[in-house]
């Protein structure tokens, strides 16, 4: 008992200081004084307003979890740090969030595709919750104040900011995502690892006039594979006018998100047109089409998964053309119209951004931390927590969940030592 009394004491002197007031640090600021009232906690923000990328998520609506429902393995989900999240999920769930802000009298609302939003439609009403709750526990929000620099100093911290020194028995970096090097900087003075920033999330420009004239179509269920890798993708494929985007496209460059920095964003796909179907079963539903079609045009029936104008697409790319019978498919025609069906190959020139959305791959790398408590393994007092770290997520709201969720774990780290 006497223990837990000088623990506690100590506690309640501690003077904390969080680095960014995002999703993360606005989260984990609330469970600090949650755990803690009488710590004194104080919020450091660059620019002027907190949270203002959470309340642009979403398209201003704010994706702000995923049911998980459909969710087979994390890692598909969070292609860095999915074990990380599979252990800190026990802590902190989808279904904690989901009561969490519930409990704060904001009524969500899941979507058919497992989405979760704020039946407001308003991610301002995420923004106001928490800053709502910042102030009721006397949070200090000190907005437009950098951190330039961190010292470590007899047990101590300092930050040097824009606006002069603060000092902190324990800090919570939680600056987000920099998709460059120089994010990292003010953590020069520590020795940790940082893991390569690049980009995440983002579309891919192809320079083929005649896919991109098929803009605005979509096809419900292809698969992408980047040419020459394992990685792949399967989900709705949208065609742009200037590449490819959807789902599809989103999860390949999460999964790719390096391998395609390193190539400059120069690299061959192939896509699948009919789900990751195999040349077999793709020349057997050609030739079931063409005993019913026999005298019929080939380009006037086309497979269910495409629209006349990609199937029009695919016959001139194997070089058919769109007048020939059905019953002439044959031979090296068939060969050439499953080998596009199911393995089209196109070069990718570029990216593009995807509704201005992106998330940074790469960040403080999680072998610097404790896995339950977020604490740098080398530096006592020293957390990270959401996207700073590496680690990063597809959309659909898991990536604010992973701010939740490792907010909240290192509000536990910073309470429980
Ligand atoms: C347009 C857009 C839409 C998105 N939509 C969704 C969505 O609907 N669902 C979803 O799950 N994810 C979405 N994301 C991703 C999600 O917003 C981020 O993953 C999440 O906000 C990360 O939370 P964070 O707290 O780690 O960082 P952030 O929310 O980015 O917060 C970091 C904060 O730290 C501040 N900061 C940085 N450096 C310093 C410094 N040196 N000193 C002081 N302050 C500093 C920044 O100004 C910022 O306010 C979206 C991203 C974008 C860009």
């Amino acid at each position: 008992m006497l223990i837990f009394a000088e623990n506690k004491s100590r506690i309640a002197h501690m003077n904390i200081v969080i680095i960014g007031a995002g999703a993360a640090g606005c989260f984990a600021s609330i469970e600090i004084k949650r755990l803690n009232p009488s710590a004194q906690v104080t919020v450091i923000e660059k620019h002027s307003k907190p949270l203002a990328k959470v309340a642009i998520t979403g398209g201003g609506r704010c994706n702000l979890t995923n049911s998980f429902a459909n969710v087979k393995s994390l890692e598909q989900v969070y292609p860095r740090g999915f074990r990380l999240m599979k252990r800190l999920f026990h802590t902190f769930s989808y279904a904690d969030t989901y009561a969490w802000f519930e409990n704060e009298g904001v009524q969500l609302v899941t979507q058919d595709d497992e989405c979760v939003f704020p039946q407001s439609q308003n991610a301002m009403e995420i923004v106001g919750t928490l800053l709502r709750l910042m102030e009721r526990h006397k949070i200090r929000l000190f907005t437009g104040t950098e951190a330039k620099n961190i010292h470590f100093n007899e047990g101590r911290y300092e930050i040097e900011t824009n606006g002069g020194t603060l000092s902190a028995d324990k800090i919570l970096v939680t600056t987000g995502g920099h998709p460059t090097a120089k994010g990292f900087e003010m953590l020069s003075g520590f020795d940790l690892d940082i893991v390569q920033p690049v980009p995440s999330l983002f579309t891919l420009n192809i320079n083929d006039e005649s896919l991109k004239s098929l803009m605005g179509t979509v096809v419900e269920n292809a698969q992408i594979t980047l040419v020459g890798t394992k990685i792949k993708s399967q989900g709705a494929l949208l065609i742009t006018h200037w590449g490819i985007s959807g789902p599809a496209t989103l999860k390949l460059s999460a999964a790719a998100a390096r391998i395609l920095a390193e190539s400059d964003y120069k690299a061959s796909v192939s896509i699948n047109w009919l789900n990751g179907q195999n040349d077999e079963t793709a020349a057997n539903m050609l030739r079931s089409m063409a005993a019913k079609n026999e005298k019929k045009q080939i380009s006037s029936a086309y497979p269910t998964e495409l629209n006349a104008r990609l199937w029009k697409h695919l016959l001139d790319r194997a070089h058919i053309s769109p007048e020939m019978r059905w019953k002439e498919l044959q031979g090296k025609s068939l060969n050439m119209l499953v080998h596009h069906l199911t393995n089209d190959e196109y070069q990718v020139t570029g990216k593009s951004k995807f509704k201005e959305e992106f998330v940074t791959c790469g960040g403080v790398a999680l072998s610097n931390l404790n896995q339950e408590t977020l604490e740098a393994k080398k530096y006592k007092g020293l957390f990270f927590a959401g996207e700073v770290t590496d680690v990063d997520a597809i959309t659909g709201g898991f990536n604010l969940q992973a701010a939740w969720t490792m907010g909240y774990a290192a509000a536990h780290g910073i309470c429980n030592d």
